[in-house]
């Protein structure tokens, strides 16, 4: 088949190199000296690791900094949540190395399927929080997020942190990446993180070596369809592959076009797999969402939050993390 990957996110990086025996071009709106994967980088180790090495790279020459902790700020105290696997890696040079050889058409945004695209089988919208080429999302969230990349040797903390917002509205981030840097970023619904890390700048004597930010989907795949029009199909977050409560899509987005590959010739059955796959996002999201509406009650909600607890323990490998209960409701109550 011709495909053409709209977007070199995480998701059309990795399709380039997961579409064998296929003819594949790639159109990203940034030019290519102004493209960057705008991302705090925290991953699970052994689960992408399979995925990459899919793809014939070696993930272990991208890691950054092996975490052990992250601690949990609730506002009136801290926990800590054992790791095993989270890591940050360098998301950036890995999809810079994925893109490395292939048909590229930098500086080209997409907005419509004009004649460019008349040849082409399929066209995947990997365009992310844009969803370029699908129609609208009703309803759509999309919490705004800033985040510095930043040089320190004054840093409290020397492993993975986060600080969620009253409400689950979002949360604060500090993710080593090694060598004194670190992410530190924020994402909240309403924007409410403001002057918050520019404090944590001074204070921390950051050296400031990039400032970046773009809004992350939280609504998941059930809430985004369709997920194909004609032959457009979406893949990664244009169709909600995120984990609500973390804001984790790429892991998500990764088996998001395997879901693809694994279904090209039938865009129905990709769409049931997806959402066969995501049926625990909506309920992560149901749970989050009640938080964010002020609507939560353990009585109503804790089918929802089992599930979902249940879904992270059986999945430790997954998420990187050692999921308890306790923690959990410990979040529900924040
Ligand atoms: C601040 C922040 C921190 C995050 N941290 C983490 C994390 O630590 N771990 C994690 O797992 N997830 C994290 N996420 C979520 C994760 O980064 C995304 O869900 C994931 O990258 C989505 O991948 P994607 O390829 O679908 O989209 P994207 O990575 O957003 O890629 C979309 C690409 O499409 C291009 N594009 C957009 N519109 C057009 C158009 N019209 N024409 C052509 N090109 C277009 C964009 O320039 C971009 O290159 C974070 C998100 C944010 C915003």
């Amino acid at each position: 088949m011709k495909i053409a990957i709209v977007g070199a996110g995480v998701a059309g990086s990795y399709l380039l190199n997961r579409l064998d025996g296929h003819e594949v071009e790639c159109f990203e709106m940034r030019p290519q000296d102004k493209w960057y994967t705008v991302c705090a980088w925290g991953t699970s180790e052994p689960y992408i690791s399979e995925m990459v090495k899919r793809a014939g790279f070696n993930f272990q020459d991208y890691v950054l900094h092996k975490g052990s902790k992250m601690t949990v700020d609730t506002g009136h105290g801290t926990f800590d949540i054992k790791l095993s696997g989270l890591v940050s890696y360098d998301k950036h040079r890995l999809c810079e190395d994925m893109l490395k050889g292939k048909k590229m058409h930098w500086g080209t945004q997409v907005k419509q399927l004009d004649a460019r695209f008349a040849d082409f089988d399929l066209v995947v919208d990997a365009t992310g929080m844009q969803r370029a080429l699908l129609p609208k999302i009703k309803n759509d969230i999309i919490v705004p997020c800033v985040e510095y990349q930043v040089k320190s040797n004054k840093f409290p903390w020397d492993d993975f942190y986060i600080k969620p917002y009253h409400g689950l509205t979002g949360y604060l981030w500090f993710f080593p990446l090694g060598e004194g840097m670190a992410h530190i970023g924020a994402g909240e619904l309403h924007g409410g993180y403001k002057g918050e890390l520019e404090a944590m700048l001074k204070k921390y004597d950051c050296e400031v070596i990039r400032k970046i930010g773009r809004p992350v989907r939280i609504v998941p795949p059930a809430y985004c369809q369709p997920f194909s029009e004609g032959k457009v199909v979406g893949v990664g977050e244009s169709i909600g592959t995120v984990f609500p409560m973390l804001g984790e899509g790429i892991i998500p987005s990764m088996q998001c076009a395997e879901l693809f590959i694994e279904n090209i010739d039938d865009m129905e059955a990709y769409a049931e797999e997806v959402l066969k796959r995501t049926d625990i996002y909506a309920k992560v999201f149901r749970f989050v969402k009640s938080k964010m509406d002020g609507d939560f009650s353990i009585m109503r909600n804790f089918p929802d939050l089992l599930s979902v607890y249940l879904y992270m323990h059986r999945n430790e490998r997954r998420f990187g993390l050692q999921t308890k209960l306790s923690d959990l409701m410990k979040l529900a109550n924040a």
